[in-house]
């Protein structure tokens, strides 16, 4: 009986130490970040969630969308500062919804975007959150629902942040010390960023081909990302030169060069 015993501990502890296992390592393993969702080759909007769910079809490691706040506080993932002509800052949600995107959608709030995203576990959420030119308070407003959504879903283990706004960056770090946050603006060394508790750097893909930042940053264990690569000489210098991601609005191309290699 104490054998039977012991078997069924022994089977019970293996089979949730392989659930464990299985669930740290569930994470897509390549170097390709949906730019705006897979949106280019199936003709699908931009930041729509069409384009997540196409990111995620893609098995891509991450797929990034822009973050902006309504007049009434609502979070939403556009682009622009203007959806369909209108300013986004100074229009409520509900006047937003008189517009749709070319496939129907409504204009995606954050929080549709992360209970899209959370509901699978192989794509990441590459959360850009953008400045909305109304001054730090907003920023700093923005940045905090921002932080308020993601943990009230839940969504933490999807997310990485990104922004071209050093005050927003340096509030999420602040706010969530152990999450990754990377900067766009392409200004800053990597040594600044490491210091400032930054996970690493995604800069426009000239930066890297002008400056020895990229060899830097891996030096000092930063992360490394290029926007938007979309050619295949530059996909192709990049890989060469070791950077960990490449964000593109060409998924299906980078994939296939990165299999050819
Ligand atoms: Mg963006």
């Amino acid at each position: 009986m104490r054998k039977i015993f012991n078997l069924i501990v022994l089977i019970t502890f293996m089979s949730t130490s392989m659930f464990a296992q299985k669930n740290i390592s569930t994470w897509n393993k390549n170097k390709v970040i949906a730019h705006r969702g897979a949106w280019k080759l199936n003709n699908l909007p931009e930041n729509s969630i069409a384009s997540l769910k196409q990111a995620i079809v893609l098995k891509c490691y991450g797929s990034e969308f822009d973050v902006h706040m309504t007049a009434d506080s609502i979070l939403v993932v556009n682009h622009d500062q203007d959806f369909m002509q209108m300013p986004i800052a100074q229009t409520t949600y509900q006047m937003l919804l008189t517009k749709q995107l070319p496939n129907g959608e409504n204009i995606p709030t954050l929080e549709s975007y992360l209970k899209t995203g959370i509901k699978q576990k192989h794509t990441k959420l590459i959360l850009e959150i953008k400045p909305q030119k109304l001054g730090k308070e907003t920023d700093l407003k923005l940045t905090h629902k921002v932080i308020e959504m993601v943990k009230n879903l839940k969504a933490q283990p999807w997310v990485e942040y990104i922004s071209f706004s050093y005050d927003i960056c340096n509030e999420l770090i602040k706010q969530l010390p152990n999450v990754k946050v990377a900067y766009l603006g392409g200004e800053v060394a990597p040594e600044k960023l490491k210091n400032d508790g930054f996970d690493g750097l995604d800069y426009h893909f000239s930066v890297f081909r002008k400056t020895e930042w990229l060899t830097e940053a891996k030096k000092l264990g930063l992360s490394t990302n290029a926007w938007t690569v979309n050619t295949i000489e530059e996909m192709q210098w990049l890989i060469k030169n070791n950077i960990d991601y490449l964000t593109t609005n060409e998924p299906e191309l980078l994939f296939k060069l990165l299999e050819e290699k």
